[in-house]
């Protein structure tokens, strides 16, 4: 039986925490450990206590790492921030024990939304014989395994990808962010992006618009966004030519975002009130409400899938593969809604891969370089299953050509 230690208590990681306690087939030992230790001794009690608990500081990777060999945990989930994954990374070396994340890197000062630092540890992982799964939620992480699903078995090329994520949930709250603020508003507020025949083309922020009209959904707005598992897809991809983001966001909420701009209150350029250095973004984190607490509230539907145009046995084929979640339901089972949910399933799915020896390898590796056929049968199976649905070639069913 296999140890597994979560680092942080946040929304991921309650789901992360309830999916690896039905897990208990593989996971021995479930421990949940983060900056604040009640929150995970709360997760701990929704789960009839079958979760251990500890408090770390996982910016403090020597820290983190005599925690990972207290636990005898061989694998880590780090459902942390964005910023501590390096040294999350580092002490699962230190420990010699398995990685796994949902989202990239990101220095605390500069937005990147790139993989470069994290790929530069391939060699380590490569050399100590482990394995580091990266980006593991649904987007990265579902998505990108639709593309590898639609590579193995859909497309003999696939030459355009246009990934479509929906979050028609509603909360009733006027302005909140569904995760983390700082990092959902940083990415609303750059510059997108796409990828086109071996360039990346730039466009201002949600310049590119289109209604997109998806199942069990409905018509909704949705922007061109960078995110960050175009980068590599780009380059996994056989005769790939455009690969863009998509994602929906409703008037009220982009009306509230731009006057917080305007004001500068998504800055992260610390500024002085009264000798204490303070970045708006920070601040603005801390008066919204906590992602965690909108669980209760949040009613709806989420739709994330990915539509593919390319050629199978010399004719041109276009298949749309899409999840729908329900806000509602993903509450009744582990008290988050489906923005959690939909990151946390495939972070434990990745977990029991490589706890039962069904994935293997040493490296760090992006999601679609790993076998996509146990794991959507493993999210599937854990609350996620997706749907293919055959489109018509000729259709832009609304996306700029
Ligand atoms: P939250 O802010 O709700 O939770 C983050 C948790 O990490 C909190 O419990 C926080 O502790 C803890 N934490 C922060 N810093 C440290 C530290 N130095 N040491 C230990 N614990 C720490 O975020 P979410 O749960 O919404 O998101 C978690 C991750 O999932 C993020 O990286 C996010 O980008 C990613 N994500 C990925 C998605 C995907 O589809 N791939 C989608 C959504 C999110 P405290 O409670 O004390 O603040």
């Amino acid at each position: 039986m296999s140890k597994v230690l979560i680092v942080g208590a946040g929304g991921v990681g309650r789901v992360v925490a309830h999916k690896c306690a039905q897990m208990r087939d593989v996971f021995g030992e479930v421990w949940l450990a983060s900056r604040t230790k009640s929150k995970c001794d709360r997760i701990s009690a929704e789960t009839g206590g079958v979760i251990k608990t500890a408090q770390v500081d996982a910016d403090n990777s020597a820290e983190l790492s005599s925690l990972i060999k207290k636990t005898g945990a061989q694998l880590v989930i780090n459902v942390a921030l964005p910023y501590q994954d390096l040294s999350i990374m580092d002490a699962c070396l230190d420990a010699g024990v398995h990685y796994i994340d949902t989202a990239n890197y990101e220095p605390p000062d500069v937005p990147h939304f790139e993989y470069s630092w994290q790929w530069a540890y391939d060699d380590k992982f490569k050399k100590a014989g482990l394995m580091a799964v990266l980006g593991s939620g649904f987007d990265p992480g579902v998505t990108n395994m639709y593309c590898a699903y639609a590579q193995k078995h859909l497309f003999d090329e696939i030459n355009y990808v246009d990934i479509l994520d929906c979050n028609a949930g509603d909360h009733g709250l006027p302005f909140a962010t569904n995760f983390n603020p700082e990092i959902n508003i940083r990415e609303i507020t750059a510059k997108g992006r796409y990828w086109q025949k071996g360039e990346w083309i730039e466009t201002e922020p949600l310049q590119l618009r289109c209604d997109f009209n998806y199942p069990e959904v409905g018509v909704k707005p949705s922007y061109l966004l960078y995110h960050e598992e175009l980068e590599s897809l780009c380059k996994n991809l056989k005769g790939l030519e455009r690969i863009r983001f998509w994602m929906t966001f409703g008037d009220k909420y982009l009306n509230c975002l731009r006057v917080l701009e305007a004001v500068g209150m998504t800055s992260i350029k610390p500024i002085n009130i009264k000798g204490v250095q303070i970045e708006p973004l920070e601040f603005l984190k801390a008066v919204l409400p906590d992602p965690a607490s909108l669980g209760p509230l949040t009613k709806g539907k989420t739709n994330i899938g990915c539509i593919f145009d390319g050629l199978k046995d010399g004719k041109r084929r276009k298949v749309y593969i899409y999840n729908v979640c329900v806000h509602e339901e993903c509450y009744k089972e582990v008290k988050s809604q489906a923005i959690s949910y939909t990151t946390g399933v495939p972070a434990a799915s990745s977990a029991r891969l490589i706890a039962t020896g069904t994935w293997k390898g040493a490296g760090v590796f992006n999601m679609e370089q790993l076998d996509p056929d146990p794991f959507l049968e493993t999210v599937s199976r854990f609350g996620l299953p997706f749907n293919v649905a055959e489109l018509d070639p000729e259709d832009s069913y609304g996306l700029p050509k």
